[in-house]
């Protein structure tokens, strides 16, 4: 497996940490809004690595967190909070807000055919992570406190520069021009690890800490988590490559500084898609979601395979007009695999041939489109027989995941499923909020209906009884 490592700017051989295994951790959302289609060109991307690395035969453990608290409008801890902003907007709680939108982008990663991380996590549910990372940075020299704030000290951190080879001068420019100086800060691109002072004087979501109640920062966040969930090696960490700077950049600084040795050694970054007007966004123009393509009649597939066709590292324009050769293109194919019989014998031999042509395509730093051509080429065969066709692009699809061989085209979860999995978000609210008396009636009305609630360490699932 050959994949473009961002940190070293080269594509390099793949070599986890522990031989067949991999430790994944890729940035969520900030669930203040729904996700625009752009940001989940990013989520497919990341779906497909993982997916191509299970195929290859790792044992993948991914982790995503669901940012619900301490992301600023401005990625230099200046403007106002994202969430708050959110539910200042909807006339509703953070809380609210944070639950909502979680499901909304779970809903879409569904209707993408994204599987959920194995482990997704919300920042807001690793308080005591965070502080206990930043009394170790503090007790070390790497933060200082400033105004009542916990400040990252960038100048402490080894090569600050080195994920995103900035060169500190042309920033210094740019924060000049565009970042509101906080007075509070050694070096202007210090970042802040604990917020106690600030101006969201209703900033609902507050804990105690030893600085005083407040809140943290967004990028201590997914280093936490990581460190929960992962421990202190890191093989992969993924996100759109405006997460470069100063988002994983400070994750680096912090974990580093944290651990005492280098965390993570393979940096993967999705390229954006943008509009005809470029940078994709949820304030202007058309806000380009899911629905938005289902209710002017795309399946969601049909968007995810428009992203498969370009290369991940290539940044994408997306047009209508683009999305229907897309869709066009993708039930010619499904109309071709479906027609394939499905009887006699499959041919062993080409099927591990076609194997490794797909995992060798797969193993180029990620190339969809040439993963594609193998599913082209093995259709255009003479010398296969249907079922071999057939159950090669099967297996395929299980990185793919363009439902080629699934008759009817999924594109929302049923109504009955949809209602249980929001009943089931709805419990675990209540639970968290101590309302058990309102967690026991949501299972007992479910109960009714024959659905039973199975609570297991992973979380809730549930069976038909
Ligand atoms: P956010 O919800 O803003 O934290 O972003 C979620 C993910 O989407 C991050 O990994 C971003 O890097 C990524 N992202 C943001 N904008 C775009 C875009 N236009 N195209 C692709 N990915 C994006
Ligand atoms: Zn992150």
């Amino acid at each position: 497996m050959r994949l473009y490592n961002t940190l070293n700017k080269e594509i390099e051989d793949f070599i986890p940490n522990e031989e067949g295994k991999v430790k994944m951790y890729t940035c969520g959302p900030t669930v203040y809004h729904y996700a625009h289609i752009g940001n989940l060109r990013s989520y497919i991307f990341e779906d497909i690595l993982e997916k191509g690395l299970e195929y290859l035969g790792y044992d993948v453990t991914r982790v995503m967190n669901i940012t619900d608290v301490g992301h600023l409008t401005s990625d230099g801890d200046s403007g106002e909070d994202k969430m708050a902003k959110g539910a200042k907007r909807e006339g509703k709680t953070v809380y609210e807000i944070a639950d909502f939108y979680t499901k909304a982008f779970f809903k879409d990663m569904d209707n993408l055919n994204i599987r959920r991380p194995k482990i997704i996590e919300k920042a807001s549910d690793h308080i005591d992570t965070y502080i206990k990372m930043i009394e170790k940075l503090l007790d070390e020299d790497y933060a200082y406190i400033s105004n009542g704030n916990v400040y990252f000290d960038i100048s402490k951190a080894k090569d600050y520069y080195k994920l995103s080879g900035k060169n500190p001068d042309d920033l210094m420019i740019g924060v000049r021009e565009t970042v509101e100086e906080d007075k509070s800060k050694r070096n202007p691109y210090d970042f802040v690890l604990w917020f106690t002072v600030s101006k969201f004087e209703n900033q609902d979501m507050k804990w105690d800490s030893p600085w005083g109640i407040g809140y943290p920062g967004w990028h201590i966040e997914c280093s936490g988590i990581s460190y929960e969930k992962l421990g202190e090696y890191l093989d992969i960490h993924c996100g759109g490559v405006d997460n470069i700077f100063p988002h994983h950049t400070n994750e680096i600084a912090q974990s580093e500084a944290f651990l005492g040795h280098k965390w993570c050694n393979y940096w993967c970054h999705g390229a954006h898609l943008n509009d005809e007007t470029g940078k994709m966004s949820k304030s202007k123009g058309e806000f380009l979601t899911v629905d938005l393509l289902i209710e002017k009649g795309y399946s969601p597939l049909d968007y995810r395979f428009f992203c498969l066709n370009s290369h991940y590292r290539n940044s994408l324009v997306f047009s209508y007009n683009s999305l229907d050769i897309a869709k066009n293109t993708l039930e010619k194919l499904r109309n071709k695999v479906l027609s394939l019989t499905k009887d006699g014998d499959v041919d062993d031999e080409k099927f591990n041939y076609y194997r490794e042509c797909f995992k060798d395509a797969f193993s180029k730093d990620i190339n969809t489109s040439m993963m594609l051509t193998v599913v082209y080429d093995v259709l255009k065969d003479s010398e296969l027989t249907d079922v071999t066709k057939y159950k090669i692009i099967e297996d395929f699809d299980k990185v793919l995941s363009l439902d080629l061989t699934i008759e009817t085209k999924k594109d929302v979860a049923s109504d009955l499923e949809k209602e249980i999995l929001e009943k089931i978000e709805e419990r675990k609210l209540a639970k968290k909020n101590k309302d058990f008396k309102l967690a026991d009636e949501i299972r007992d009305e479910l109960l009714a209906k024959g659905i039973k609630l199975i609570d297991t360490r992973e979380g809730t699932t549930y069976e038909v009884v």
